[in-house]
């Protein structure tokens, strides 16, 4: 029996990816018409930049403050095309958060979904995150009032796919791991520290990737948010 689901936010719920990408791309466009540098080589540094540092994060980054995370981030791809005007990581980090704040949107009908599943489960979120980033996008998507739990790495101090995270989840929406699904878009964040920590999983595999060689599956795959319902009603809640 399924009682509760825990959901990653960024390109599970929300069309991270997408946004970001556009955000980077207004904000490299201004920066490069005021340098003279090609904005979509801007772009691709500000998300080597940004990609990395998501990636490579670890408990060790959590705590620090991110008050200037964007703009650090920035400065480091201006300084990849040369350019190291001190004011311009600034403009670049608040065209590309005013961008987000317009363009930042949940995959079509999760708010109905998440409505729908609120009535059967206990929910939480899980991200991997800032509270000054995530904290914001998540009152922006306004989905705070469909979760029972909101869990941000650097609130909690544990990031996936360390397993202490995802039983924390469970905790907080008071189900054991087997009544619980955790459903994400990273193999490598979301499936395999839930997996070692006894919930079931399902992989929302949005980028098509290959399952990873001789490492455990998920209970299940799809390809969009959209497709959960048809995966959950396998299981009674
Ligand atoms: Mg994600």
């Amino acid at each position: 029996m399924i009682r509760g689901l825990v959901f990653d936010l960024d390109d599970t719920l929300c069309d991270d990816t997408r946004s970001y990408h556009a955000a980077a791309l207004e904000a490299a466009r201004a920066l490069a018409l005021e340098h003279s540098v090609d904005p979509e080589a801007l772009k691709d540094a500000y998300i080597r930049e940004a990609d990395g540092f998501w990636q490579r994060l670890t408990p060790a980054e959590l705590g620090k403050s991110t008050v200037s995370l964007r703009e650090r981030m920035w400065a480091a791809a201006l300084a990849d095309l040369g350019i190291t005007d001190h004011a311009a990581p600034r403009r670049a980090a608040d065209l590309y958060n005013a961008s987000r704040r317009g363009n930042l949107a949940l995959f079509p009908n999760v708010d109905e979904q998440l409505e729908r599943w609120r009535a059967s489960y206990r929910l939480a979120l899980l991200t991997n995150g800032f509270s000054e980033t995530h904290r914001e996008k998540i009152a922006l998507l306004e989905i705070e009032p469909y979760f029972d739990a909101i869990l941000i790495a650097d609130e909690v101090g544990m990031v996936k796919p360390d397993p202490r995270v995802f039983l924390h989840a469970c905790e907080r929406i008071g189900t054991t791991p087997a009544q619980t699904v955790m459903v994400g878009d990273r193999y490598d964040r979301d499936i395999v520290g839930a997996i070692e920590a006894g919930l079931r999983t399902i992989w929302v595999n949005v980028r098509g990737e290959p399952l990873p060689q001789g490492r455990p599956s998920p209970d299940a795959v799809i390809g969009e948010i959209a497709a959960l319902d048809a995966e959950l009603a396998r299981w009674p809640a």
